[in-house]
C-alpha cells in the first residue's frame, strides 16, 4: 500500500520536509508532547469552512448543526458564529449550549422520548422549536400549555417509508422505525390534524431525517420527493430535510460534497411555493473530516503465520464506531507520512475485549514500534461524543488548531473525574 491519501485529512493538514504530519500548523508530534495522547485534534479553519459551505448551499437560517455528532462549548459557540442554528435532542444537549452562552432561540428540540422535564426546559428557555416525534409528545405539549407554559411552534418529524443504504442502526426513515409519524399508515395525517386543532402548538413544518452516512443522493432525492408532495397539500411554512449526508472515511471510499448535496435538494424542492423554508440538519459531514485522533503505540504482538497486534492507549472508550457498526478507518504514523504501508497489523485499544478494534485490518508503514505515535483521521464525527469511560479509561483531551496554535477545549478526564459521582 502506498502512503494514505492527504485528501482524508483536515484541510490544513501538510507533510514537512521531515516527512512528519502538521494540522493546522502545529506539528502533530508537538500537540502529543503537550497535551498527551490519545488526543482528539480539530482543524478549526476546517470546520469554519464547512459551516460555510452550508450556509453558502443552503442560505442563512436554513442550517441546523446535529451538536449530538460533536458538541462541547467551543463546538456549538464556533456553529451559532458561523450563522448555524443547532439540533439538540436530550436536555443534556440543550444544557451544554446553554451553558456555552448560544441561547435557545437558535435552538430546535429533538428526540423520540421528550420528557416531560425536558420539553418544560427548552420551552421555558424559549426554543426555537420542537420537532415532534409522537402522540404522546403532542400530550405532554398539550398538558404544559394547560399548566401554563406558552404556545410552542412545532414541526412534526414524518418517517417517509423511504430505504436507505447505510448501516441498519442509523436508517430512520423506513416504516419499521422508532422515530416520527408513519407516512404510510395514516398517523402522519392525524398527527397534522391533531397539530392543527391544538392550541397549545403552532405548527410551523415538518420534518424527515432518513438516516446518517448516506451516499446515495438518489436515497434524499426520493426522501424529498416524498416530503413535498406532502408539504404540497399542507398550508405550512418550513419543510426540513435532516442531514446525514456521508463522508468518506477510508481510502476507497467517496463521499458527495455539501454542495453537490444541496443540488439535489434544491432540485427535488424547487417547485414549492416562493416563500417556503427549506432547512437541513448536517453533522457528520461538518465536522467528521476536521479532526483526527492521536495515539500512542503501547505492545506489539506478531502473531507468526495469524497476524500483528498494536495496542494503542485508547480504543473503543474513544471511538466506538468499529464495534457498533463494523466501522472502517486508516491509520498513519504521523512521522513518516510518505513512507509505504507495506505491513498489515490490527490496530486494538486497551479495552477488556477483543472486540475493541480501532482498524481491523490495517496497512501501516513497516515496523511500527513502541512509543511510536499513529494517527486515525476522519475521527470528529461520533467519536468524543460516544466516547465512554468503559474500564474506567478516562476521556481524551480535545485541542482545536489554527495558524500554528492550538487551544485546549475540553481537557482530558483525571482520575478524580472518574470517582466523582460516587458517594
Ligand atoms: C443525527 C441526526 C442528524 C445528523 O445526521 P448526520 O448524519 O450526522 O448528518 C440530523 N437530524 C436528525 C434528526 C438526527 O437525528
Amino acid at each position: 500500500m502506498s502512503a494514505i491519501p492527504l485528501r482524508l485529512f483536515p484541510d490544513s493538514a501538510s507533510i514537512g520536509a521531515d516527512d512528519a504530519l502538521s494540522i493546522g500548523g502545529v506539528r502533530v508530534a508537538e500537540l502529543a508532547a503537550q497535551y498527551g495522547t490519545p488526543l482528539f485534534v480539530y482543524d478549526e479553519d476546517h470546520l469554519r469552512a464547512r459551516c460555510r459551505a452550508a450556509v453558502n448551499a443552503f442560505g442563512a437560517g436554513n442550517v441546523v448543526y446535529a451538536t449530538k455528532a460533536f458538541i462541547c462549548g467551543a463546538m456549538v459557540r464556533l456553529a451559532h458564529e458561523e450563522g448555524l442554528m443547532l439540533d439538540v435532542a436530550t436536555g443534556g444537549e440543550l444544557h451544554t449550549v446553554l451553558h456555552a452562552g448560544v441561547p435557545a432561540s437558535s435552538c430546535v428540540l429533538h428526540g423520540n422520548n421528550k420528557s416531560l422535564d425536558e420539553l418544560r426546559m427548552a420551552i421555558a428557555a424559549g426554543i426555537h422549536h420542537i420537532v415532534v416525534d409522537s402522540f404522546d409528545e403532542l400530550d405532554r405539549l398539550e398538558h404544559l400549555h394547560s399548566s401554563g407554559l406558552p404556545v410552542v411552534r412545532i414541526q412534526l418529524r414524518i418517517t417517509p417509508g423511504v430505504h436507505v443504504h447505510t448501516h441498519e442502526y442509523v436508517s430512520t426513515g423506513q416504516d419499521d422505525s422508532k422515530f416520527g409519524f408513519n407516512l404510510n399508515n395514516g398517523d402522519a395525517h392525524k398527527a397534522i390534524a391533531r397539530a392543527q386543532s391544538s392550541a397549545a402548538v403552532d405548527l410551523i413544518g415538518i420534518h424527515c431525517h432518513i438516516g446518517s452516512n448516506v451516499f446515495a443522493v438518489d436515497n434524499f432525492e426520493e426522501a424529498s420527493k416524498v416530503m413535498v408532495d406532502l408539504f404540497s397539500t399542507l398550508n405550512l411554512s418550513d419543510l426540513t430535510l435532516g442531514g446525514g449526508l456521508g463522508v468518506a472515511y477510508t481510502e476507497n471510499e467517496e463521499a458527495p460534497s455539501i454542495e453537490q448535496w444541496a443540488e439535489v435538494l434544491q432540485r427535488a424542492t424547487q417547485s414549492l411555493p416562493a416563500g417556503s423554508k427549506v432547512s437541513v440538519e448536517p453533522g457528520r459531514s461538518i465536522v467528521a473530516s476536521a479532526a483526527v485522533t492521536v495515539y500512542t503505540v503501547g505492545t506489539v504482538k506478531p502473531i507468526e503465520g495469524i497476524r500483528t497486534y498494536i495496542s494503542v492507549d485508547g480504543g473503543m472508550s474513544d471511538n466506538p464506531r468499529p464495534i457498533m457498526y463494523g466501522s472502517g478507518y486508516e491509520v498513519c504514523d504521523p512521522a513518516r507520512m510518505s513512507a509505504d504501508r507495506t505491513d498489515s497489523a490490527r490496530i486494538v485499544g486497551k479495552h477488556c475485549e477483543s472486540g475493541d478494534i480501532l482498524v481491523e485490518s490495517a496497512s501501516v508503514a513497516p515496523n511500527v514500534s513502541v512509543g511510536d505515535l499513529l494517527v486515525t483521521p476522519v475521527t470528529g464525527a461520533y467519536g468524543y461524543s460516544m466516547a465512554n469511560n468503559y474500564n474506567k479509561v478516562m476521556r481524551p483531551a480535545v485541542v482545536f488548531v489554527s495558524g500554528g496554535s492550538s487551544r485546549l477545549v475540553v481537557r482530558r478526564e483525571t482520575y478524580d473525574d472518574l470517582v466523582r459521582l460516587d458517594l
